[in-house]
This record gives C-alpha cells, structure tokens and sequence, in this order.
C-alpha cells in the first residue's frame, strides 16, 4: 500500500477485517470467531456512519458526554455501544442507559450500581471484568490475585451478563512479547470460567498487537487508529 494515498475509512475498515482473517487462519482459529469493535473516540458522527455504511456497527467509545451525542445524532436502533473508557460512580446510570457491553468493569461498587441502574425493558448489560494483566501501577484494572473476588461479586447480579475478561497491555515491540499478556489473560480466564459462568469472551488487541491477541484467542479486538486514522 502507498502511505502518501490517504484510505478511506471504508478501505480502512476492510483492511483490518482482512488482517483479522488472515490472523484467524494463521492462528488455526475458526474463520469468524472473532468480532470486530471500531473504536470511535474522537472521531466524528461522519467517521461513525461511514464505518456503518460499509457494515460495522459495534463501536466503542471511552468519554460518556461525547459518546450520548454521537448516540443522539445517529439515532440508528441497530447500533451496539460498547463503554470501553475509566467507569466513574456518577456516570453509571447513564452507561446502564444507553450501552450494551462495558469492558472495563472494575469494582463490585460499580457492579452494583450497573445492575440497579440498568433498565428493566433492556436486555442485561454485558460486562467484561478489566484485568490489570502486567500488574503496571499506572494501569487501571484489578490485579489478576483480585478477579476471583470481584467475579464472585458481580456474578449473579440481575441486570448483568458476566461474558469475560479484557485487558489492555503496554505496547510492547515484537509479537512475541505482544502475545504474552493476552496469553495470561486467557490462562486467567480458564482458571476462573466455570460450567455455571464460562467468560466465553477475550476482549484484547488493538490497532497494533490484534494479530498476536488472536493468536492468544482474543474474540473481540477493539481497533481504532487502524480504522479511523488518527484521533481528533
Ligand atoms: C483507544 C482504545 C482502543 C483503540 O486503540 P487503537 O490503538 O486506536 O486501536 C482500544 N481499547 C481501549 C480501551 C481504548 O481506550
């Protein structure tokens, strides 16, 4: 590909579904098994439908105020919203309100609250538990010796569906070292699932590591840059 020729965001978005493929064969996964999430953080309501119009229509969004408006301005019912950003206690009605998934669930506060909140007319909110996989300081997430717990604790919450696990690693340089947290990641998820609570999903791998998160089981990637270009 010439980098001086700018790629729509149609060709962008059939560039990453291609690598997703080509990572699943590679990897001896099953052709299909892994979704695609367009992250739209900072990118306009015309980056969003473009996207749509080519097919995709999960997408995930870190800040609540920009997320509604983009939601208010679509107004397009097949739509699903993924909350993938930090969750703050006062923000929780609004995310049970108007998203399908969260990803970073961290406490059993925020748990509760979630289930509370969510709307009775509304399928449960599907929620991954954030694993702070490399145990950084910096990073959000509960330390992996921490997810046993707080799954006991958000388990049976009506109003909630436990689907998973998701992680977030730093950059790391070849795909070797990449595929090292989402292998934990995926090893903590077979300690934890149980035939009652199975966490059937791995939300991991972005832009820059989808190829080694897939080769780890990822089955969701969450992919923004590669999508969109970069973020305004
Ligand atoms: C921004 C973001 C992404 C997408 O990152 P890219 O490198 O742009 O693909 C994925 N997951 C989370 C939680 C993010 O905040």
């Amino acid at each position: 590909m010439n980098p001086d020729i700018p790629l729509s965001i149609p060709d962008r978005l059939e560039a990453v579904r291609a690598r997703i493929r080509a990572a699943e064969a590679r990897f001896g996964r099953t052709p299909g098994s892994v979704r695609l999430l367009a992250v739209s953080k900072k990118q306009d309501v015309a980056a969003i439908r473009s996207a749509r119009d080519a097919g995709q229509l999960a997408f995930g969004e870190n800040y609540l105020q920009e997320a509604l408006a983009k939601q208010a301005a679509l107004g397009d019912p097949r739509l699903e919203w993924h909350f993938i950003g930090q969750i703050q206690s006062n923000k929780t009605r609004q995310i049970a309100e108007h998203f399908d998934w969260v990803h970073g669930l961290t406490t059993a506060h925020h748990a509760e609250r979630l289930a509370r909140q969510r709307p009775p007319g509304l399928p449960p909110l599907k929620v991954c538990l954030e694993i702070n996989i490399s145990g950084e300081a910096t990073k959000g997430g509960v330390l992996p010796d921490q997810a046993a717990t707080l799954l006991a604790a958000c388990r049976r919450l009506p109003g909630l569906e436990l689907v998973g696990l998701m992680c977030l690693p730093a950059p790391a340089l070849d795909e070797a070292a990449q595929r090292h947290p989402f292998r934990a990641l995926r090893e903590l998820r077979d300690r934890l699932a149980s035939p009652g609570c199975p966490l059937p999903v791995l939300s991991m791998g972005m832009s820059d590591d989808l190829e080694a998160a897939v080769a780890e089981g990822a089955t969701l990637v969450r992919v923004g840059t590669a999508i969109f270009g970069p973020r305004h």
